[in-house]
């Protein structure tokens, strides 16, 4: 099997013996500093890292040279996406799983797990939950099961979720997590008017996938990791991908990560529109210790930073998995969007009484609410962003990439991110939170460049305090 990034055939573009290749290259040159030098002064251009030079960057513990790579990732985090930061929530349809996924508590075989799926008044109580707390975008989640979850459910689900208008609430933007499915099927989910199309790999290499999936259609790895190809064929042009990191080594999993966006590049002419970096946790039934790879808050760290480096125009997704601790320390690395405020069980976010009945995917290590998060976040000089411009405005896919190359993306994040922070801040926040952000909202003004849209910018402002709402640029 030959390495071919233009391949359509999953062993061709996530090409074993490239890895392994690929790691053995990084391992000779880990003290190569002058190689080591050479590649960082490329990802000085803010241009990106082939998935070879990432890989050497990874290993490289030279500790100036790992100084320059944090120093760096900061500046394009800053050049990209600025200080602010994207909010999200996962919105949990239904359990009910065929797969054997052995490090999911929602596996098949699973005797403890209360299986659950929304019915229509059960999913606009969570939606309302949701705008209540001031959340305009969505991810979407569903384990894999044709009979109990079928594709028509969740086309039924997203127009719920769409009409669903709350005092000043609405979902704005819909994210998709589902399972790998027909570029048919995909071409639906286009038309029903979904954001970005999430699916994580959970493992790269072959030989642990079919371990990790020994039953149920996932455990095909083709299917699953051809899975992006098919969507984008279906027309849907924002894909975001993601590793489970835990399951195999990390310098594995980081090699594959980047060859997958190397290969999407290469054959649509778009990359991926974010990664998600989730970390093994535990849940129900779930030791994360039984899994002997997992990764320090370290490597964590180390991982966003060569991310943010390796693809400056890629989102970064980190979730309420981890701790506010190891939030603040990737934070200004190169995250761009995070969930808040997360429930991870189905019908967790309006329901108060299933705590006795687990139907959790995973443990949430932030439990704090969405006004304390984003009162934090604004303390620490981010701001917190509901925007859902983009995908509203059409600039997905290759559109939105070409606005993040010649950096135009900051004319219009920043102001959209301080009008939906306005917003929420009208709506939702507690005293204490508004003052907070009236007052970074005063200051973050002043940093829009274009004259004129900081003038339209202000009157927005006005107007959302006069009660109108969704501006956007
Ligand atoms: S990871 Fe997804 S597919 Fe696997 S068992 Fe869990 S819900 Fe099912
Ligand atoms: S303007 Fe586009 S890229 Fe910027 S925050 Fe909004 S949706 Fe994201």
């Amino acid at each position: 099997m030959k390495y071919d990034p233009h391949s359509p055939r999953a062993s061709e573009f996530i090409n074993h013996e490239e890895i392994l290749a690929t790691l053995k290259y990084a391992d000779e040159n880990k003290n190569n500093l002058e190689l080591i030098d050479q590649i960082l002064d490329k990802a000085d251009q803010e241009k990106g890292l082939t998935h070879k030079e990432a890989s050497v960057l990874l290993v490289c513990d030279d500790k100036e040279r790992n100084e320059r790579m944090r120093n760096l990732a900061r500046r394009i985090k800053q050049d990209y996406y600025g200080n602010r930061i994207v909010f999200f929530a996962p919105l949990y349809l239904s359990n009910y799983c065929i797969n054997g996924c052995v490090y999911c508590p929602y596996h098949a075989g699973s005797k403890t797990i209360k299986r659950k799926k929304l019915n229509k008044e059960e999913l606009v109580r969570e939606v309302t939950a949701l705008q209540d707390m001031g959340h305009k975008r969505l991810a979407i989640e569903t384990g894999e099961d044709p009979v109990n979850c079928p594709l028509e459910y969740v086309l039924e689900s997203i127009d719920t979720i769409y009409s669903i208008k709350h005092k000043n609430g609405a979902i704005r933007r819909v994210n998709i997590n589902i399972a790998a499915t027909t570029v048919e099927n995909y071409k639906r989910l286009k038309d029903a008017g979904i954001g970005t199309y999430i699916l994580f790999q959970e493992t790269y290499n072959k030989e642990s996938y079919q371990k990790l999936h020994p039953f149920g259609p996932k455990s095909n790895y083709e299917y699953h990791t051809e899975a992006m190809d098919r969507a984008m064929e279906g027309g849907i042009d924002d894909v975001g991908i993601g590793v489970l990191f835990g399951l195999d080594s990390y310098r594995y999993e980081l090699a594959a990560l980047f060859m997958h966006a190397e290969h999407l590049e290469a054959r649509f002419g778009v990359g991926p529109h974010t990664i998600s970096v989730p970390r093994i946790k535990r849940a129900e039934g779930i030791d994360p210790g039984a899994f002997d790879n997992s990764i320090d808050d370290d490597i964590f760290a180390k991982l966003v930073t060569i991310i943010r480096i390796a693809v400056p125009y890629t989102g970064i997704i980190i979730s309420t998995r981890e701790s506010k601790e190891c939030r603040e320390k990737v934070l200004p690395l190169g995250v761009s969007q995070m969930s808040g405020a997360s429930k991870t069980s189905v019908g967790g976010y309006a329901e108060e009484d299933i705590e006795n009945e687990p139907t959790e995917q995973f443990d949430v290590s932030d439990n704090r609410t969405l006004d304390e998060v984003a009162r934090w976040l604004m303390e620490m000089g981010y701001i917190p962003s509901f925007c859902t411009a983009c995908y509203r405005e059409g600039r997905t896919g290759d559109r939105f990439m070409q606005l993040c190359k010649t950096k135009q993306i900051g004319n219009c994040c920043q102001p959209n991110a301080l009008m939906t922070l306005k917003e929420f801040l009208m709506d939702y926040a507690s005293p204490e939170t508004k003052a907070v952000g009236e007052k970074l909202i005063e200051k973050e003004i002043e940093k829009i460049p274009h004259p004129k849209v900081k003038e339209i910018t202000l009157q927005n402002l006005k107007a959302i305090e006069d009660g109108k709402r969704d501006f956007r640029f």
